[in-house]
């Protein structure tokens, strides 16, 4: 894994661009202690010559609406989040990066809503995914959090600590991702990444309602819309899809990577859309 930052690097904090190395925050913030805080996960891409951050706009966005349902203030707005992005990603001088906005909450340890938030904005170099291709994933023991537990379409630091249960344990066993049901026994997504199958020329993914609809997701929809290619968002349990045609995950750090076994039975790659 490439190093996140170094003495050069700068980041945006709070109303001025500052070193990463140099930048402060507090222990005694309920985004620490509780997970209360809002991110985002950003490509951006060398295009024509320059740098274009993959829909910026979808992204900034829903970091909004996270912010909104978690009773987070913030008052960004996507425009003025578009332009310090570029302006981070120009001073470190990065072109193919990911980018990392985070919006933490100011000193307080109750349970009381966000008083005031700090936006960090991050990126490094991002040249070659952090996912293999033809990947071998696990189902999980883990499930997703219950989606009337927490807001699950909302991009929220805490519901990590699930992704990282779910990731870790995946890796342990020798695998390279989980697939994670949601709590109804039906297939969620990856711990970071949403996911489809393909069986007999028509895609189908796990509907909203238990997953983080996903941007890339969203864009898959959209060019299979295009193309005319069937797609069926439906529960689904992981027995009807394993040793289906093909599936593949997709997401802003995955892209699109296709997928060579569940639970030990591979997809038969006889798949015609992938
Ligand atoms: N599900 C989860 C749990 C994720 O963390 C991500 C990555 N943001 C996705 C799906 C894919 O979403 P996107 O395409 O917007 O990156």
């Amino acid at each position: 894994m490439a190093a996140y930052y170094n003495e050069n690097t700068i980041i945006y904090f709070n109303g001025e661009f500052v070193k990463a190395a140099e930048a402060k925050t507090d222990l005694y913030s309920q985004s620490l202690h509780y997970g209360y805080a809002v991110f985002e996960g950003i490509r951006s891409y060398p295009v024509n010559g320059g740098t274009k951050m993959f829909k910026g706009k979808e992204h900034y966005d829903r970091l909004r609406r996270s912010a909104e349902v978690t009773r987070i203030p913030f008052t960004y707005t996507t425009e003025q989040l578009i332009e310090l992005t570029y302006e981070t990603l120009r001073r470190n001088n990065l072109t193919d990066a990911y980018v990392r906005p985070i919006v933490l909450c100011s000193p307080n340890m109750s349970l009381s809503k966000g008083r005031e938030s700090y936006l960090a904005i991050e990126c490094w170099e991002w040249t070659n995914g952090y996912m293999s291709n033809q990947m071998k994933i696990i189902t999980s023991s883990y499930r997703r959090p219950n989606a009337d537990a927490f807001h699950v379409d909302a991009k929220v630091s805490g519901h990590y600590v699930n992704s990282i249960l779910a990731c870790q344990e995946a890796k342990d066993k020798g695998y390279d991702e989980a697939l994670v049901l949601d709590c109804n026994g039906f297939v969620a997504e990856s711990s970071g990444a949403n996911i489809f199958y393909e069986e007999n020329g028509v895609l189908y993914t796990a509907p909203k309602g238990h997953i983080l609809p996903g941007i890339t997701r969203a864009t898959v929809l959209e060019i299979c819309g295009e193309l005319n290619i069937p797609v069926i968002e439906k529960f689904f349990t992981p027995d009807e899809m394993r040793g289906a045609d093909a599936g593949f995950f997709c997401g802003t750090a995955a892209e699109v990577v296709a997928l060579s076994s569940l639970d030990d039975v591979p997809f038969k790659k006889t798949g015609k859309i992938h």
